[in-house]
């Protein structure tokens, strides 16, 4: 019989690459720790009216990539192509704004959109984001970013560009809305066809066109920056002058606006150089009409996604990460000496030592070499002289220096041992 693959645009993470995903999910658990933010889990999938009313119908996440099916009960359900609508959703439904409380939540797990799979695009993706919920003020839109920079610089991703921009409230939108249409339909037969599509139904989305030729015409077209109102102009001013003031370095880019409905106010993006055409690694903004639009009160929002297989892209460039080894290797040859051995290993285990057991058996020279291998510093040795008394011979690997102990004094010196084995990591 023939053997069964992973779906195309799913990938399994396999234990070479797993190091960097513990990576950053640790920095990132630590640094959302450090700002108040609190974990939220939501399911993975929803009705599937909530991401057509969150996100919105003329977003190409809605129309084209959602991954939906009917349930046995007849139910529209869809699998979630992002966390923001979930969790947006909890909140309303839970009441956790009730007290008026800013709310500070975190977010890790994996999403899925119908794409075309190339590297960095994949159709179960996995997502770590924040959101901040119920502060309006350009504080919290500096803050959010903030966060994101810390954790990208903790993982020492350098050459990253932090670009934004502000699509300003409702209102502004929606007047920008109309003279870009005006300025666009003369073009309409130049536009690519994708372009000709979004003119009526979601016209901003063409300002971030790939298409060569879009691109010229949008280069003339009016900007956004010019239709904001006096409040608007004066949020995003201030996002900038806290930016600056955290020496944050950032681009104004007028033309980024972010492929969900949803944003108000600030937009942004963090962008890799080395990753390609899929260079975006983080992605995120204010939304102030989402928690009405889902029927909650009107309450204020920001937050952001990154995608975490981009980014393990670029930590397996930088290859920073050590390499995952054992302090230990033990060795033992026999019935009574691997009994010996295992009953060692445990205690050494239960002790925060990291030990790897060799069980196969074989002769002590194949288990030496692969307890080379092992990357471990210390190899533990029980033979059948040493079970007959006993005993059990340390050597430690990069010196081949050795010594022969009793079993129990090694257990009641094991704080000694661990000192040896800090002592070899600060020599290496
Ligand atoms: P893109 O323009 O690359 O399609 P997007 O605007 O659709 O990105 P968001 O909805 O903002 O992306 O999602 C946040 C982040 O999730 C992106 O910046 C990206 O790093 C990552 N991401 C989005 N789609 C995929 C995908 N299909 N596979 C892997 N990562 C993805
Ligand atoms: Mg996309």
């Amino acid at each position: 019989m023939g053997s069964i693959n992973a779906l195309r645009g799913t990938k399994d993470i396999l234990p070479a690459e797993v190091g960097y995903w513990q990576q950053l999910e640790t920095i990132a658990y630590q640094t959302f720790a450090r700002a108040a933010y609190q974990e939220i889990r939501t399911p993975i999938f929803e009705q599937t009216e909530l991401f057509a009313r969150g996100i919105g119908e003329a977003t190409d996440v809605v129309g084209k990539e959602m991954y939906t099916f009917t349930d046995r009960g007849d139910r529209s359900i869809t699998l979630r192509p992002e966390f923001t609508a979930g969790v947006v959703r909890a909140f309303i439904q839970h009441s956790l704004g009730s007290q008026g409380s800013v709310q500070r939540l975190w977010y890790a797990g994996p999403v899925f959109r119908y794409e075309r799979p190339q590297a960095g695009r994949q159709r179960q993706f996995h997502q770590i984001g924040a959101e901040l919920i119920g502060n309006g003020s350009p504080a919290a839109d500096v803050e959010v970013i903030a966060i994101a920079t810390d954790i990208l610089q903790q993982l020492g991703l350098k050459s990253l560009k932090l670009d934004i921009n502000s699509v300003g409230n409702q209102e502004d939108r929606s007047n920008y809305r109309e003279a870009l249409i005006n300025y666009l339909t003369p073009y309409k037969a130049e536009l690519d066809s994708d372009s000709q599509d979004r003119l009526t139904r979601n016209p901003l989305r063409i300002l971030d066109s790939k298409n060569e030729n879009t691109q010229t015409i949008v280069q003339n077209a009016p900007q956004l920056l010019d239709y904001l109102s006096e409040t608007s102009r004066i949020h995003f001013e201030q996002v900038q002058g806290m930016l600056n003031a955290l020496e944050i370095p950032f681009t104004i880019n007028p033309r980024l606006v972010r492929g969900l409905d949803y944003y108000t106010h600030t937009a942004f993006e963090i962008q890799s150089d080395d990753l390609g055409a899929q260079a975006t690694v983080c992605g995120g903004g204010r939304y102030d009409t989402l928690v009405e639009q889902l029927g909650g009160k009107p309450t204020p929002a920001v937050g952001w996604a990154m995608g975490v297989e981009r980014l393990i892209l670029l930590l397996e460039k930088l290859q920073t990460r050590s390499p995952e080894t054992p302090a230990v290797y033990v060795v033992s040859r026999g019935d009574q000496a691997t009994s010996q051995a295992m009953v060692l290993t445990q205690k050494l285990r239960s002790q925060n030592i990291a030990v790897e057991f060799d069980l196969t058996g074989a002769n002590f020279k194949k288990q030496f070499k692969r307890a080379d291998n092992s990357g471990a510093q210390v190899c533990l040795v029980i033979g059948d002289a040493e079970a007959e008394a006993t005993t059990l011979n340390v050597k430690w690997l990069a010196t081949q220096a050795q010594t022969t102990v009793t079993q129990a004094e090694f257990l009641n010196t094991i704080e000694t041992f661990r000192a040896q084995l800090q002592d070899h990591l600060g020599q290496g």
